[in-house]
């Protein structure tokens, strides 16, 4: 089954100050808690009673929504942890 994903290729802009950062958002996520519904219902029906007693919750995740966003941030620095690692034998 084919499957939509998003792929961020990361890249160090040409120009730049010593520390940037960049800001990524990808939006229109369905939601894996409440599967994109937004809420959750829960039935408070008992042996005999009757069955429309349902009660409605908002998803705490999505904020009622059903869909999620992904804000992504990038920031660029000087690689001196990893250079002073990869110096030492
Ligand atoms: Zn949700």
């Amino acid at each position: 089954m084919s499957k939509k994903e998003v792929i961020l290729r990361i890249k160090p802009p040409i120009t730049g100050l010593r520390s940037d950062s960049e800001v990524f958002r990808y939006d229109a996520f369905k939601c894996p808690s409440c599967q994109g519904r937004g809420y959750f219902t829960k039935n408070n029906e008992y042996h005999g009673s009757a069955g429309d007693d349902i009660d409605i919750t908002d998803c705490h995740r999505c904020n009622g929504t059903g869909r999620l966003c992904a804000n992504i941030v990038i920031r660029w620095m000087p690689d001196e942890v990893m250079g002073d690692f990869n110096t030492k034998k």
